[in-house]
């Protein structure tokens, strides 16, 4: 008999009749003989809500706090499944993260697992149960409830499946897998049925929020095959894992696009040593993380830097370098301008020249201006007009021949 991990989100959850229907799925997977353990996110839209009435209340509320009030979206479904299973004859109990054994430090809203006992899941599954588990939250050895970061049930379910030595660890979600790119702005995008760890990192960490980052990183770390498939229909999806059966030639496995940048430019800085680790320990510290950077040759011992951040951070980002540099001249030598972030990803450009310049071509065909650039060992990212984005993931995925 196999152990099989499945976890549902948000959206596969949303309702009493959505919960019908992932019990009914589970009470399938069990009829063929498995022994399942689910974890299950808060239901869409759940974890928000609550997050905004924190907010109303105060503007910086206490971390702990937060992760005492987020950690509630999930105890809810987990209850609810059970029961729903009940009403099908399945005999199924709810756990906490606590009582499955999750062990994080105390990072509240952010804390990372150190250790999951599994708490009674063994005892469980021999009985014959099957396991409905809170995604998303854990206990610090101090014994707060902890939270793993937005999207983090995700991870709950692939650390579970490892720690349990699970069979298959299948990540159930509203789209059918990974696509080679957004098959709401390229019609002919395909579903790519298998995926190399680290190719999904870079395709999650580059706009395809098909899961949390985090939880691709796990799996990659400690070698955890999983599978991202739809609770709404009975395709297979994508399997993920170390390697992958490579096609003859294929260079590119997908392209992703990020609306979600800002491009900050910080001009007239004295071009010496310790300018540029001047503005980067000051962001480190206010703990805004930087994409892309690039700095232009000095002139008359001046120098521009500029680099990418997430737009959520670009105040953050500014205030940091505002105040790094206070004995400046202050006012405009900050600018920041939306940006879009298009990124080709593939282990094929690890083997094979001519990625550049395929993209570039492509860009310069449909006159895409590139703004910055960066790369990685398999990924080639360019900045971009916002206004352009949708166009040029058309062309670019064209160009690699992605499409079905
Ligand atoms: N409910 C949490 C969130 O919305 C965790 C999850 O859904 O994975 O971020
Ligand atoms: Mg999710």
């Amino acid at each position: 008999m196999s152990l099989i991990v499945q976890k549902y989100g948000g959206t596969s959850v949303a309702d009493v009749q959505c919960i019908k229907n992932v019990a009914q799925r589970i009470k399938s997977t069990r009829d063929q003989g498995h022994s399942v353990i689910v974890v299950v996110s808060a239901r869409s839209g759940v974890t928000n809500e609550l997050i905004a009435r924190a907010k109303a209340l105060h503007s910086k509320p206490d971390e702990r706090e937060m992760d005492m009030l987020l950690s509630v979206g999930e105890q809810e479904t987990i209850a609810l499944v059970s029961i729903a299973l009940h009403a099908l004859g399945v005999p199924a109990v709810s756990r906490t993260g606590a009582q499955a054994g999750i062990t994080t430090d105390v990072c509240h809203t952010r804390a990372r697992i150190k250790d999951i006992s599994g708490g009674d899941l063994r005892e469980q599954i021999a009985k014959g149960n099957v396991i409905i588990v809170a995604g998303f939250q854990g206990l610090s050895e101090s014994g707060q409830i902890t939270t793993l970061g937005r999207g983090g049930s995700d991870l709950t379910a692939i650390a579970l499946a490892g720690a349990l030595k699970a069979d298959a660890c299948q990540i159930f979600t509203d789209v059918d897998g990974v696509y080679t790119a957004d098959p709401r702005i390229v019609p002919n995008a395909r579903k790519i049925h298998e995926i190399a760890y680290e190719e999904m990192l870079e395709l999650a960490s580059s706009g395809s929020k098909v899961m949390q980052s985090r939880s691709v990183e796990f799996a990659q770390k400690f070698n955890i095959p999983f599978e991202v498939r739809s609770s709404f229909n009975q395709q297979p999806g994508t399997i993920v894992k170390e390697e992958v059966t490579m096609l003859e030639g294929l260079l590119v496995t997908g392209v992703a696009l990020d609306r979600n940048q800002s491009k900050i430019t910080l001009s007239e800085l004295p071009d010496q040593p310790g300018t540029a680790a001047k503005v980067f320990q000051a962001l480190s510290d206010a703990n805004v993380v930087v994409d892309m950077i690039v700095q232009n040759i000095g002139r008359k011992g001046l120098a521009n830097i500029t680099f990418t951040v997430s737009r959520d951070d670009v105040d953050r980002a500014e205030l940091a370098v505002r105040k790094a540099f206070a004995d400046k001249n202050q006012p405009d030598f900050v600018t920041a301008t939306d940006i879009a972030k298009l990124s080709v990803v593939g282990v094929g450009m690890r083997s094979q020249p001519g990625a550049a310049a395929k993209l570039f071509e492509a860009l310069a065909k449909s006159s895409i201006n590139v703004n910055l650039i960066g790369t990685s060992e398999i990924k080639i990212s360019v900045a971009i007009d916002p206004d352009k984005a949708d166009q040029a993931v058309r062309v670019v995925h064209d160009a690699f021949d992605l499409g079905k």
